[in-house]
């Protein structure tokens, strides 16, 4: 079975062991890449993401597929010196470039990373202020099971964030992102990763992740409330958020 795209589909068995597989084998060059592919402007993106959060002074915030550090180092101003950021990722690779980032910064103390699924997360029901998630919900296997999982550890007036790649609204847009995806972004990885392979997963992934109301919906699902998103770059990627009342 082929995308749209004409990239092999990945049955979902393989799909676990190669996202390990992908982002080990990006995670020193995970920055450079992300600049060279998005131009700089995911950095906008995540300021934007972090910046209307709205999470309070001392929060506890669960950063999922937190990655290298990206949003936990933005949160940090905004928790402040009583809250703390719990960043969590399935993998370890990934979690050792956060950790010595946020050292570097020098926010020792004020983290703590943690190797887990975002399906199946390590905490107690209700105790959680804030859950941010910045490209990597479409790379779990069971979507929906994340977000029921974010509702379940979220406090009451807790507050789900996610940030990913949604869908463009216009169809000039539609061309201009399509011919990027498919003709400029493979080459891009081609040249600073010498990896197709994780370009085309890049891709796929991206052009199979649900719309906006899609996504919207499973927010509702998982018992979320007040759900909602807003479209930045025309849609290229969303942030949805909800809350646990
Ligand atoms: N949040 C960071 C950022 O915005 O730059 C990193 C995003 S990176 C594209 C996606 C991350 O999701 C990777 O670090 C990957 O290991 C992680 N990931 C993939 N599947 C996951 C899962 N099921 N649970 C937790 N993290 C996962």
């Amino acid at each position: 079975e082929t995308t749209h795209f004409g990239f092999k589909k990945v049955a979902t068995e393989e799909k676990e062991a190669l996202v390990g597989e992908v982002f080990t084998a990006v995670a020193a060059k995970y920055d450079l890449m992300n600049d060279m592919m998005s131009g700089g402007v995911h950095r906008l993106w995540k300021r934007h993401f972090v910046a209307t959060s709205g999470i309070h002074q001392g929060d506890l915030v669960l950063d999922l597929a937190g990655g290298t550090g990206d949003i936990a180092k933005l949160l940090m101003p905004q928790i402040g010196k009583q809250g703390k950021v719990i960043i969590g990722d399935i993998n370890q690779a990934m979690l050792d470039v956060g950790n010595d980032r946020m050292i570097d910064a020098g926010f020792m103390g004020r983290f703590e990373c943690i190797q887990m699924n975002a399906e199946k997360l390590p905490f107690e029901d209700n105790s959680i202020d804030a859950i941010t998630m910045a490209f990597g919900l479409r790379n779990v296997t069971n979507k929906q099971q994340a977000l029921n999982e974010m509702y379940r550890v979220l406090k009451p007036s807790g507050k789900a964030m996610v940030l990913e790649f949604s869908k463009v609204n216009s169809s000039v847009l539609k061309k201009l992102y399509h011919f990027y995806s498919f003709k400029i972004l493979p080459e891009i990885g081609h040249f600073v990763a010498n990896d197709r392979d994780s370009y085309q997963y890049l891709v796929e992934s991206i052009e199979q992740h649900p719309d906006q109301e899609t996504l919207k919906s499973m927010f509702e699902r998982a018992g979320l409330e007040m759900c909602g998103y807003e479209n930045l770059s025309g849609g290229i990627v969303a942030i949805h958020q909800g809350y646990k009342l």
